[in-house]
């Protein structure tokens, strides 16, 4: 067995998964290195925030620079310079919510144009795995079918029959040596839609099950509500991964329902547009209120940047575009989810989840005192 659930608290877990380049304590936070980098930082600086698994994007490095080019160089943890775990998605994601380069979805697979160079292009599950064992990843991700939020229940239901059907093609597929593959179960807050879905997916067998098709755009309450019931419908013994979440709040209510793994673009996305997340909420280092502020993004925080700098010297950095700006806040919003994320595995092992849960919202909720 590759997971291990060491403490519950509640329906929140806190559990371990082996794989072949180490083990993740979980629930786990994964930041994307979607084109083969965590943007801006040395693998190095990723690994001392307290990274232990790192997310690669299948479509990307598919087109650039190539999956069979880094397989020659020695597979996707060589080639970035990363010696931890790894997990792929499957492109799905890429393909699905590119909508305007989306050309045709048949039973064998999707066809749209590239973002590369607009040529055509075919994912099915057998080429989606192919890459993956390319690529080498620790965990490699089933091709599905993720519609947006707000389809109607006949699309909702024929994303569900193709996931399905696409995983067990995938399932046929050779992997990398040691490698793990994750199901991805749909049908959106359809309650029938989604149980038929985890029966499927559940029933085909897999080392780890993800929640798909959710926060792309429904209300939040419905997606915690969805996955508060969705999650027990998911193997106990197995992780179980909420794809796409990130923020404070999203990450203390998934955990609490019992999800093991999550990743997000977003504390390196707000970095690039100067915002660092913090317990108060995010703050906007173009604020002229920070411009004579001494303090550090985040009281406590150990990141790089916190250590030594001050919002003011952060907010000149942002102002004049200077890269080292964009790298501090990269540290720092990392570091946040990171410690965030570890705090939570700390409480569900005290069995304190809900008060670390109730203090962070109100944190947030209140804002910094000034
Ligand atoms: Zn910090």
């Amino acid at each position: 067995m590759s997971f291990t659930v060491e403490t519950v608290d509640g329906a929140a877990r806190a559990g371990r998964l082996r794989t072949p380049h180490g083990d993740i304590p979980t629930p786990a936070f994964m930041p994307v290195g979607t084109k083969g980098t965590v943007k801006s930082l040395h693998p190095d600086e990723v690994r001392a925030l307290g990274v232990s698994i790192l997310l690669g994007n299948t479509y990307h490095l598919h087109f650039r620079p190539g999956d069979e080019l880094i397989a020659e160089l020695g597979g996707l943890h060589r080639f970035m310079g990363w010696d931890g775990p790894i997990l792929t998605d499957s492109g799905g994601f890429q393909v699905f919510s590119l909508r305007d380069t989306l050309l045709r979805v048949d039973d064998e697979g999707a066809t749209f144009r590239s973002i590369y160079e607009g040529a055509s292009a075919r994912f099915t599950p057998e080429l989606v795995g192919g890459i993956q064992a390319r690529l080498g990843s620790d965990i490699a991700m089933c091709l599905d079918l993720c519609p947006p939020a707000g389809v109607d229940r006949r699309e909702l239901e024929e994303a569900v029959r193709l996931t399905s059907a696409w995983a067990a093609r995938q399932q046929r597929v050779e992997r990398s040596p040691g490698q793990l593959l994750f199901g991805i179960t749909q049908g959106a807050s359809d309650r029938e839609l989604r149980s038929r879905s985890i029966e499927e997916i559940v029933a085909l067998g897999f080392d780890g099950y993800a929640l798909g098709g959710l926060s792309v755009g429904e209300r939040r309450e419905v997606m915690f509500e969805t996955v508060a019931w969705a999650a027990p419908l998911l193997p106990a013994e197995r992780p179980r991964y909420f794809m796409g979440i990130g923020d404070a709040q999203g990450l203390l209510e998934v955990i609490e329902r019992g999800v093991d793994m999550f990743d997000c673009v977003l504390p390196t996305r707000v970095a690039r547009t100067g915002s660092a997340l913090t317990l108060y909420g995010r703050l906007n280092l173009r604020n002229a209120r920070f411009g004579r502020d001494p303090r550090p993004l985040q009281e406590g925080c150990e990141c790089p940047a916190c250590l030594r700098f001050s919002r003011a010297y952060i907010r000149h950095l942002v102002n004049q575009h200077e890269l080292l700006g964009l790298r501090l806040l990269s540290l720092h919003n990392l570091r946040f989810l990171l410690d965030l994320t570890a705090r939570a595995r700390a409480a569900i092992e005290r069995g304190e989840l809900a008060a670390l849960k109730r203090d962070v919202l109100a944190s947030l909720a209140a804002g910094e005192p000034t």
